[in-house]
């Protein structure tokens, strides 16, 4: 045991310089969710003295190549980014809010779904995204 926080050797593990940028986005990402660049901006600044929103941009590149993070952007939404990688999950969506929630893949390795034609591809993969309302809304929507 090195007694390195876990995110140093997750950074070094894959191949990754460990920068104090790096550091406070895997920090703020391994807190779950799906964070907007500028609320990851938002949070590092709280960490570090000063960081630009361009090198947190970068940061994520770094770490989604890495398969650190993973990018996920639904219709209408800006750039989303998680920490949650690797496991073939799927998205909720609110047509309301846009409030997102992970949703496990009923089969968990990709793709979890066949197409009827393949034209000819090898497919690898299927992005699913289920739309809907989140309960908020249904009560909001139930006023009218
Ligand atoms: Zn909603
Ligand atoms: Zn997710």
């Amino acid at each position: 045991m090195s007694g390195e926080p876990p995110s140093v050797e997750l950074l070094r593990t894959r191949g990754l310089r460990v920068t104090k940028p790096r550091l406070a986005v895997l920090d703020i990402l391994s807190q779950g969710g799906h964070l907007e660049v500028d609320e990851i901006t938002r949070q590092a600044r709280t960490q570090l003295d000063s960081v630009s929103t361009q090198a947190i941009y970068d940061v994520l590149g770094a770490l989604a190549r890495a398969g650190l993070a993973r990018r996920i952007e639904p219709a209408g939404s800006p750039a989303l980014y998680e920490a949650r990688t690797g496991d073939n999950h799927h998205h909720i969506v609110c047509r309301a809010c846009g409030a997102i929630a992970d949703v496990d893949c009923a089969v968990g390795s990709a793709p979890c779904l066949d197409p009827n034609q393949t034209h000819g591809f090898e497919v690898d993969e299927a992005e699913v995204t289920y739309w809907g309302l989140c309960p908020a809304c249904r009560v909001l929507a139930d006023d009218d």
